[in-house]
């Protein structure tokens, strides 16, 4: 599936970031996290923060380009959240807030990795005043 027609890549205040091209409403579905599925045993060690866990044995690969939702940022005040299927297999990003055209889709990318990767550099999202 294609998402060109509703979002774009766009250069923000702390690197690309993702943009609505239109409006969604709460609990719309945005943009599904594409990618090849990998088993969490495979990816001990790799260089590669844009592994999303859909369990303890599975997870997606969202590395490739292609995938326009690898380009979502970290916020601590989020529109959207990333829901994982009920049979565990795919990844979507859901807006939890109302988003207009222009808006930046941003996501809370959760405890483990804003510690790992977040915190050492400090949050630049617009909530903690980047
Ligand atoms: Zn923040």
């Amino acid at each position: 599936m294609s998402y060109e027609q509703d979002f774009k890549v766009f250069r923000s205040s702390i690197g690309l970031g993702l943009m609505a091209l239109r409006s969604f409403e709460v609990s719309d579905e945005l943009i599904e996290y594409q990618g090849k599925r990998l088993l969490n045993d495979d990816t001990y060690g790799m260089d590669n923060r844009y592994l999303f866990y859909l369990n303890d044995t599975y997870c997606i690969d969202g590395s490739d380009r292609s995938n326009l939702a690898r380009y979502i940022n970290h916020s601590c005040s989020p529109n959207a959240q990333a829901v994982v299927s009920y049979d565990e297999t795919s990844i979507t990003i859901e807006a939890i807030e109302p988003i207009e055209a222009g808006d930046e889709i941003v996501i809370d990318y959760g405890e483990e990795y804003f510690q790992a990767f977040i915190e050492p550099i400090g949050c630049k999202c617009a909530k903690c005043g980047g």
